[in-house]
């Protein structure tokens, strides 16, 4: 099997650079899908609990411990006291003493307790209960004032991102601050798999659409975490080690991103 790349995290720790998305993967599937995927040779899984299915997730890795494992807390936990039982429930569900990287899943700023959830996750990175901690759908200056109030600067930021909405302004940001940028929605919710331009790059390298889209994320040096639960799809999707988009094809894709390329809420305004 080819080896897969990985990226090093501020914490002083290495990610597997592809993981798999378990996003509206249904619980009662989850357990066999990722079972699945880790035998395929995925290394890496994101979910969430608000995604309804860490039980899965952990009984698919519970005799995997060196999986790298991401989960994020749900908006309705932020602040000291919730934070710290969600962690405590996601914990249990992913049968795992320590979580490889644990996210706020989104600022939701008319809260304005994710500054107080960042320093209860640093806490509990300092107990050794999680190795990285990191933020989700926030922004330059959400991030700003983390660093500000704590010092301690998120590992990653998971925002949306995909060739119709590449967020350029928010990657030098993450870059000038040591901070990796993790694709969500990578393929565009599989949106992006009908675009001309990228089945003109896949027939050249004679690929699929949805393997040069992520070989386009794993060039950019982003983590990507595409969603699939059909096994052939899981498989193509990872067979994406053994060749390279030329400089042409990554400029070309470049020029997709669009300014309403959106798909997912705006962070700014998201409020569930
Ligand atoms: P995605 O861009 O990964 O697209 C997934 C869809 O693309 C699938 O449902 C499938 O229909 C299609 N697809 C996947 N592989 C394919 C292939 N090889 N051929 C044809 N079609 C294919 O979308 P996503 O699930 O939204 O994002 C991936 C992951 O990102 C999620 O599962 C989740 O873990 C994470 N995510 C995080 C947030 C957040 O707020 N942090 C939000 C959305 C998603």
């Amino acid at each position: 099997m080819v080896k897969q790349p990985f990226l090093s995290l501020n914490a002083g720790i290495d990610m597997p650079q592809v993981g798999l998305g378990v996003w509206q993967t249904p619980p009662e599937k989850t357990t066999s899908i990722v079972h699945y995927a880790v035998n395929a040779g995925y290394l890496a899984v994101d979910t969430a609990s608000i995604y309804g299915n860490e039980e899965g997730v952990g009984e698919a890795l519970a005799d995997r411990p060196e999986i790298f494992l991401t989960t994020k807390l749900w908006n309705a936990d932020q602040g000291f006291d919730s934070t710290l039982r969600a962690f405590d429930q996601s914990v249990l569900k992913l049968r795992r003493d320590v979580i490889d990287l644990y996210l706020i899943h989104w600022p939701v700023p008319k809260k304005d307790l994710y500054a107080e959830t960042w320093r209860t996750m640093i806490r509990l990175r300092d107990e050794g209960r999680i190795r990285a901690i990191g933020v989700s759908n926030f922004t330059a200056d959400q991030i700003k004032i983390l660093i500000a109030e704590t010092g301690i600067t998120p590992a990653i930021n998971q925002i949306e991102l995909h060739p119709e909405f590449q967020q350029h302004s928010l990657q030098d940001f993450h870059k000038q601050h040591g901070i990796l940028t993790e694709a969500w929605s990578p393929l565009g919710q599989g949106q992006t798999l009908n675009s001309p331009v990228i089945a003109t790059i896949a027939k050249k390298h004679e690929r699929t659409a949805a393997q040069v889209i992520i070989r386009w994320h794993i060039q950019n040096e982003f983590i990507v975490i595409p969603k699939s639960v059909t096994p052939s799809r899981l498989d193509e999707n990872l067979a994406v080690f053994d060749f390279k988009l030329d400089d042409q094809d990554m400029a070309v894709i470049a020029r997709m991103d669009r300014m309403n390329g959106r798909i997912g809420p705006d962070p700014m305004t998201a409020d569930f």
